[in-house]
């Protein structure tokens, strides 16, 4: 493949195609996320078993593949890139590929380039991030505990994710910290985080547990509905609903006693998808339309079909008529089986 990152040239079909991709119900496809590998330095129990299969290395996608496709879904109109994992900040030279494609951000064809990260490798990256115009990251955090912590993510250390956090604010980043609100393990710990986010203007999103992907253990037992969370806050806190949209699923509440934002993600007990404008591409090259559903489309065939985008753009816009309509994640005890086979960390979160 002989394929140099650059603009495409206005000659190059694709980039005659901005704004193309519209599903079949009226969405546009304007955000692009991507998981850039598989592979992950933590086990989260609500993520991961504890021993995984990762791919083997010679089935991802090169990093100049990866820019490749990420170009040509900006090109067809994709304005926000979310690079995310399994872990982003453990592939194997990712700077390269950020960098790269910081150029769009340059360009203006590309409205912003951000990643979702475990936090762990933040404090080594934190200023190249911002040096190749990262403006905003979300940072996992699920408790503040150190035991806690190391029980969640197996593998993690908390320190090292506080630091990360420290760099990348010192860097000028902002942070968004998301945390899964799991039953009986962070509920209590709930306005805890909230407080110690806004103390440093970072928004804290909760989201709900989805079933995606064997784990070792039983999901019936980490589910929390969120709406019971927003309950219990309001008793602590006055929470106001916003209008606030960051072009993700979350609905937004203002914390009025610290005066930052509270985010809810719940694809369990609200079903968000008329808004979904966004698809999601795994190191493999597979095109998932929704991360709740398991058709695909296999971009790496296509990519590698030719060094002309032409085909490659055909297979795009065939994979965007697919689109459907919305997941339909269910957690009970008669329902055991993840609602997609594939783990969080495939598809990227
Ligand atoms: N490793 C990075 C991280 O943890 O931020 C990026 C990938 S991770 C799969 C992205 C997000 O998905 C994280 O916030 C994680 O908590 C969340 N997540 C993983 N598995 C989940 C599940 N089954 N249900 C809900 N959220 C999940
Ligand atoms: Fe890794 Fe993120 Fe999954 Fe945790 S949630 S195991 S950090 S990919």
């Amino acid at each position: 493949m002989d394929y140099k990152p650059g603009l495409f040239s206005a000659a190059d079909p694709i980039a005659q195609q901005a704004g193309s991709m519209i599903d079949p119900f009226g969405r546009a496809v304007t955000y692009l996320r991507v998981s850039v590998t598989d592979r992950c330095d933590f086990r989260c129990t609500y993520c991961m078993a504890e021993n995984m299969t990762f791919l083997p290395k010679k089935d991802l996608l090169t990093l100049e593949e990866l820019d490749r496709l990420c170009s040509a879904f900006i090109a067809k109109g994709v304005r926000k890139l979310r690079l995310t994992g399994g872990e982003p900040l453990v592939r194997k030279n990712i700077m390269f590929l950020i960098r790269s494609l910081s150029r769009h951000l340059q360009s203006g064809a590309l409205e912003e380039l951000t990643l979702t990260t475990n936090g762990s490798q933040l404090a080594r990256y934190a200023t190249e991030l911002a040096e190749a115009g990262v403006k905003r990251i979300n940072v996992s955090l699920d408790t503040l505990d150190k035991e806690k912590f190391h029980t969640v993510t197996r593998w993690g250390d908390l320190d090292r994710v506080l630091d990360g956090i420290d760099a990348a604010l010192a860097a000028g980043i902002k942070i968004k910290i998301n945390a899964v609100a799991l039953k009986g393990f962070n509920e209590a710990e709930i306005p805890q985080l909230l407080r110690f986010a806004h103390a440093r203007a970072m928004d804290l999103t909760l989201i709900e547990t989805m079933p995606m992907g064997e784990i070792d253990e039983d999901r019936t037992d980490q589910y929390l509905p969120l709406s019971r969370v927003r309950q219990t806050l309001s008793e602590q806190f006055t929470l106001t609903d916003l209008d606030y949209k960051t072009g993700g699923p979350a609905r937004y509440v203002k914390v009025e006693e610290t005066g930052g934002k509270l985010g809810f993600i719940t694809p369990m007990t609200h079903n968000f998808c008329e808004s979904c404008n966004r698809v999601r591409l795994t190191c493999t090259g597979t095109l998932y339309m929704c991360l709740g559903q398991d058709d695909a489309a296999d971009l790496r065939t296509a990519l590698r079909a030719s060094d002309d985008n032409a085909y490659l753009s055909t297979v795009i816009d065939e994979a965007i008529t697919r689109k459907p309509k919305g997941h339909d994640f269910i957690i009970d005890r008669t329902s055991q089986r993840p609602a997609v086979a594939r783990h969080m960390s495939v598809t990227g979160g």
